[in-house]
């Protein structure tokens, strides 16, 4: 750990390449599969915060830091729209008119976003009932041709990957190469901002694209030397939706962090080599965990993410025994938390009065004075 900043400081700061910020892959494109002529679809993504979060890191003690990688602050609002700049930049190169994705949302809104933008239609399949309302109003608003079908992602993933094989429509899901490859960006990132790999990298895992795809990017900048050591991948999956930690599909995926209601990741064999690879691990947290975890970023660092990015730290506070002492850690918080107004809703009712009446005396006695 060569790191000297501290856990109050704002690391970003000091990056002069932030001030002409033009997309990840003007950035990057030294490690992205472009050359001068490719068409780039960009809205500008990436550079996003790496956050400390000093209350997180507090409950762990034994100066362990913690930090967030707040990838809820792209675009369209959650880390795809790494992946869709590149994927999108690609299809429009290899001529592509279409595009096409199976979605637990975010996907869907990201496709749909850079899909317009490069002048390309864009349909999406998404599970009946379990997306988040935020997610369905920006596919519907940006253009998307969106069907919603009587069945989980896991199907609608299937049907997707036939349709693709069978019509001129590219997919866009983690299986598409170039995903992978615009999202390997996020770990570059964390690496210029914190001047080192971190130690632990806690994740949220659905599909895990995200997870392979921080892998790769932590390992080229590792063989480049931009970073001395590599850091322990430790992946976390809804207990009712964790094929990864029990070794079998889930036919049945059922949690509340619905961005994260994946039965049969799509990336199951390249995520079991990335575990063994860092010597990391799956674990499953429960909803209740997810979810105190969700108010406690809110809450005590005014940070809000959606309930499958909290993920990634209720993992962490399940695990934080097995943390090395000083250790830095990051968290990746994988989408904005007004993707999910309901849930945000339905779990601080209590902090919530309504038809209050509208006399001072009332108002001041309720707040407590
Ligand atoms: C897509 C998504 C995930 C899961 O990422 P994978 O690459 O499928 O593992 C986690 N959180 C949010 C908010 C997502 O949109």
């Amino acid at each position: 750990m060569t790191l000297s900043l501290s856990a109050s400081e704002s690391p970003s700061e000091a990056l002069p390449r932030v001030a002409n910020w033009h997309g990840l892959i003007h950035t990057y494109r030294h490690y992205l599969p472009v050359t001068d002529r490719t068409p780039i679809v960009t809205l500008h993504e990436g550079n996003t915060p790496l956050i400390p979060a000093p209350a997180i890191a507090s409950e762990i003690g034994r100066g362990v830091q913690v930090f967030v990688k707040y990838d809820g602050l792209n675009p369209t609002g959650s880390f795809k729209d790494r992946g869709m700049t590149m994927a999108i930049t690609k299809a429009k190169e290899a001529g592509a008119k279409a595009v096409i994705c199976a979605s637990t949302g975010n996907t869907s809104a990201a496709a749909a976003a850079y899909a317009r933008r490069g002048g390309m239609r864009a349909y999406v399949l998404i599970p009946d009932g379990y997306v988040a309302l935020g997610k369905l109003a920006q596919a519907l608003l940006y253009g998307a041709e969106v069907l919603s079908i009587k069945g989980n992602f896991d199907r609608a993933l299937e049907i997707v990957r036939e349709v693709s094989e069978n019509y001129p429509v590219t997919l866009v899901n983690s299986v598409n190469p170039y995903r992978l490859e615009g999202q390997k960006t996020a770990a570059f990132e964390v690496v210029d901002v914190l001047g080192d790999a971190p130690d632990w990298l806690c994740i949220p895992v659905g599909n895990a694209g995200n997870i392979s795809a921080y892998w790769m990017g932590f390992c080229e900048y590792h063989q480049e030397g931009r970073c001395s050591h590599l850091p322990k991948m430790m992946g976390f999956q809804a207990a009712g939706a964790a094929p990864l930690v029990s070794g079998e599909k889930v036919t049945h995926p059922e949690t509340l962090a619905t961005a994260i209601r994946i039965g049969n990741p799509a990336n199951w064999q390249r995520a079991i080599a990335v575990q063994e690879a860092s010597r990391g691990e799956f674990n499953a947290v429960t909803d209740d965990e997810i979810m105190t975890a969700y108010r406690k970023l809110a809450a005590h660092e005014g940070i809000f993410c959606e309930p499958a990015s909290a993920a990634s730290v209720a993992g962490l506070l399940k695990h934080k025994e097995k943390v090395p002492a000083g250790a830095k850690v990051v968290c990746v918080l994988t989408g904005n938390g007004l993707k999910d107004p309901d849930s945000a809703i339905k779990f601080s009712e209590n902090n919530f009065r309504q038809g209050v009446e509208p006399h001072l005396e009332i108002v001041a006695q309720m707040m407590g004075f």
